[in-house]
């Protein structure tokens, strides 16, 4: 899992395309084999001949997987998961019993739910601040108690940026792990350890793998040690290590990412400017739109790569929202993120009760499809459902 040394100087674009210009051994194959293999022989002197034993402990195919993001994010070991949600449970679960941990209260409905869950049965202690806001993330910090903050930037599904330097800094001062969750601005634009977390979390669901058919979650850490070591004990023994076949569809996958998100910030950022001026559209939220508060700490943390996630408030009532979602003949009414394909939802709906979101949000993943086209979609369905 270590950077192969010979692709350092390349840019990342480049390392992405050719999977870090992988070629098969044996027979010269420049795409990867799957090993779907669940057990292996050992040698003739009876110690395993590689360092694989069983699938739960990992395999090539994955381990090539997470080369790649290991590669992308600057880390120092990346362990993929079955899903985000797997990975980001790992995290909480190596935690010590009672660890004192501070996360924002708006943020990703799954991995809120599981903070929530733990703080009611006492596993942890979990102070909640506004989001984005890094006053009231210093004021909760228990110098020499607090273990861990989570930061997810930009957040669900409004979009605020925190700086993660910043947070950073608060965390390390606190002697408290930093871990963050920039899902909707994948490596190699946004680099979080580069900004100094610990812990870099993705969803490899969304844009590392970019096409809807995978399931996957990424831990990438700027540093081993007892706690990398608890999550992968954790992860053999939960058997949620990333499958091989949707490790191999991730590395496919990821051999566009430079390409896709190039192509849907440049949409993203496109449709967001026109939407600003659209009659039923009350708000805009995208941090790729210079009135964004969060804009300048985004473009420097993502080298101005502000990916394909934006969130409109429309005008009316929960009811409009809903039907603009409906009439959409273009973008998929579908949840997820990250895809080639346009995804549009009502996110109260999704989320569903006990979640602070506008009720007239919707949010929208904008694929790689013609912004035209998309644009399009989009003005009939507001101007529909306005009627
Ligand atoms: C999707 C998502 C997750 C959860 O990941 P899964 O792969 O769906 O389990 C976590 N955080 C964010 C920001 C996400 O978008």
């Amino acid at each position: 899992m270590t950077q192969d040394r010979r692709n350092a100087p390349l840019s990342p674009a480049t390392r992405l395309a050719q999977a870090l210009h992988h070629i098969e051994e044996q027979t010269g194959a420049v795409t990867p084999a799957i090993q779907l293999s669940a057990t292996y022989a050992r040698g003739a002197d009876y110690a395993p001949r590689q360092s694989y034993i069983y699938r739960r402990d990992g395999n090539e195919t994955t381990e090539l997987a997470e080369t790649i993001i290991n590669d992308i994010e600057g880390a120092a070991s990346t362990m993929l998961f079955a899903s985000g949600m797997s990975a980001a449970n790992a995290v909480l679960e190596a935690l010590p019993m009672g660890a004192h941990v501070v996360a924002p209260g708006v943020m990703y409905h799954g991995v809120l739910h599981q903070l929530r869950k733990h703080h009611a049965s006492g596993r942890l202690t979990v102070d909640f601040h506004p989001v984005g806001d890094l006053d009231a993330m210093r004021s909760l910090m228990r110098p020499g108690v607090t273990a861990l903050v989570w930061v997810e930037t930009p957040s669900n599904p409004d979009w605020t940026v925190t700086d993660i330097a910043a947070a950073a800094e608060i965390a390390h001062a606190a002697g408290a792990k930093l871990i963050t969750d920039c899902t909707a601005t994948p490596p190699p634009y946004c680099r979080a350890l580069d900004h100094g977390a610990d812990i870099s979390f993705h969803s490899a669901t969304k844009y590392l793998n970019g096409h809807s058919d995978v399931t996957a979650g990424s831990l990438a850490t700027r540093e081993a040690g007892e706690m990398w070591d608890e999550i992968a004990s954790i992860r053999t023994l939960h058997g949620t290590v990333l499958h091989s076949f949707d490790a191999w569809l991730l590395i496919r996958g990821m051999r566009t990412l430079a390409l896709r998100v190039e192509r849907q910030t440049t949409s993203a950022s496109r449709i967001a400017q026109q939407l600003l001026s659209h009659p039923q559209v009350e708000k805009v939220l995208y941090p790729g739109l210079a009135e964004h508060p969060g804009h300048d700490i985004a473009r420097r943390q993502c080298e101005g790569f502000f990916g394909g996630m934006l969130s409109i408030i429309t005008k009316g009532t929960e009811q409009t929202a809903i039907d603009t979602a409906r009439h959409c003949r273009l973008f998929y009414p579908a949840t997820s993120l990250g895809g080639v394909e346009s995804l549009i939802e009502h996110r109260k709906t999704v989320s569903g009760p006990g979640f602070d979101v506008h009720p007239n949000l919707l949010r929208l993943s904008i694929g790689i499809e013609s912004p035209m086209d998309l644009m399009v979609d989009l003005d009939a369905a507001l101007m529909r459902a306005a009627q």
